[in-house]
């Protein structure tokens, strides 16, 4: 077959993200041309499952008419608004106002950034500008969670628990702390709920303690750690950490980019926790990946302590060409009118026993040790013995193995370095398409299990 030269263009001049490049040069890229519901199709013909959302955002799944619709029809009356010198648009307004509708009722102001990465580093900003207005100016220290992330911009890559988020960055920065991931399955308080609650809430306090209280700021965490290997904390975790942050007066900081919209059941994670954040990052699903957009939202408390900018008359320096931008913002009502109207927060709700099952029929098979989700966010656990729960040795490069056999059985997903298998559905999955998935997740660990040196 006659390479396609996009291939050699992509080696050439495109550099991808998160990818080693020499390694890419190598193998080539793999062209992703169409989509439509859960499925993607390459220029080779090849159709694939898509079982990760695109990367954790494609919600309502590829094609939605409807909302190619609102973005050409907004296109054509207008492709783009500022922000600044008090202007505005019509679709940002009303996105503003149905996300403070749809959010936890502490949430009451929505500021609009391109992605999640920009929508922490906002926040950071914003809430470094309010204890300087509000008098506590040295409230400048910010504790998170290891295995966390939150995104790879100067300020949330600190924030961010992943090593190579750090390396020769200089980070985290000295304003930057962490405190244990509550990890179920490796969790040195054990897999009890209360245990993993308890020994969460300790460590936190343990940290502002160490810090001093009136040095912190702020707690930033995930309902689940999604790209730190899909760690699903116990029930009330969440709830618990928000009470610890008021009791110990600092602000507690959600970051909803995977979880929200529907990702794990209802609309946001926090809603079936109770938890009443006082800031709440969002992105990927906001859109459903069709624009780019992210949101911080916020307390009145908080914003009110903003609004009066540095000084009189003088504002906060914080700002993008593409805040708010109303072609994405039209997209996010459309794809919000989706989740609700359409019914696909219902059918992901309807479906996610189907998927939580699927993946723990499969804690049978020799390889994996753990099976995790909620909602329809997920993950398998490889483990190189059941019993120790010992990881397989990193020179088996066996992420890799996985994520080919799986490319060659037309399943896409997350296989992460230390062999935790990450899956987000779409929305918009039947039980046909989790029959599916299951049936070439099956077959591809299977064919990762006989190869002669994986499993002895
Ligand atoms: N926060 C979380 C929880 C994420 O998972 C991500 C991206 O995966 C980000 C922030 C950063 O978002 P973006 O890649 O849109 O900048």
């Amino acid at each position: 077959m006659p390479t396609n030269p996009l291939v050699a263009l992509d080696r050439d001049h495109l550099i991808h993200p998160v990818v080693n490049y020499r390694a890419h040069e190598q193998r080539g890229v793999t062209i992703l041309e169409s989509g439509h519901g859960a499925y993607l199709r390459d220029t080779q013909g090849t159709e694939l499952l898509d079982a990760f959302s695109g990367l954790w955002c494609v919600n309502v799944g590829y094609g939605q008419q409807s909302v190619v619709q609102a973005a050409a029809e907004q296109m054509a009356k207008l492709p783009y608004a500022t922000g600044y010198f008090h202007y505005g648009s019509e679709p940002a307004i009303r996105l503003a106002a149905r996300l403070v509708e749809l959010a936890p009722a502490s949430l009451r102001h929505v500021y609009f950034t391109l992605g999640g990465s920009d929508a922490n580093d906002s926040a950071i900003r914003f809430i470094t500008h309010y204890y300087n207005s509000t008098g506590r100016p040295q409230k400048k220290h910010f504790i998170s969670i290891e295995r966390g992330y939150h995104g790879s911009s100067s300020q949330s890559a600190g924030l961010t628990a992943l090593a190579v988020f750090h390396q020769n960055f200089d980070l985290p920065l000295p304003s930057q702390h962490k405190i244990p991931s509550p990890y179920p399955y490796r969790n040195p308080a054990g897999s009890d709920a209360d245990a993993i609650i308890r020994a969460s809430v300790a460590a936190l306090r343990a940290k502002v303690q160490e810090l001093g209280r009136d040095n912190v700021a702020a707690f930033f965490c995930e309902p689940i750690q999604g790209s730190g290997g899909v760690i699903v904390p116990p029930k009330g975790w969440l709830k618990a950490m928000g009470d610890a942050c008021r009791e110990l007066d600092i602000l507690f900081v959600v970051d909803e980019v995977i979880t929200g919209f529907g990702r794990t059941g209802p609309m946001f994670a926090c809603e079936a926790e109770g938890a009443e954040p006082d800031l709440m990052m969002l992105a990927k699903g906001l859109t459903a990946g069709y624009a780019p957009m992210g949101a911080v939202l916020m307390s009145d408390r908080v914003y009110q302590g903003i609004a009066d900018g540095v000084a009189p008359g003088v504002p906060v320096g914080h700002g993008y060409t593409y805040s708010a931008h109303p072609v994405s913002a039209a997209i996010g009502l459309e794809v919000l009118r989706l989740y609700t109207e359409g019914g696909l927060l219902a059918n992901g709700i309807a479906q996610a026993p189907l998927f939580e099952q699927g993946l723990r029929d499969l804690l049978e098979h020799p390889l994996v040790g753990d099976a995790r989700s909620r909602g329809l966010l997920g993950a398998l656990e490889l483990v190189a013995d059941k019993s120790t729960k010992a990881r397989f040795d990193p020179a088996l490069k066996l992420h890799e193995r996985i994520a080919d056999a799986a490319y060659r059985n037309q399943v896409i997903f997350r296989a992460f370095g230390d062999n935790v298998l990450g899956f987000a559905p779409a929305l918009c999955y039947t039980q046909a398409d989790f029959e599916l998935l299951f049936a070439r997740l099956k077959k591809t660990l299977d064919e990762v299990l006989d190869q002669p040196d994986v499993y002895r």
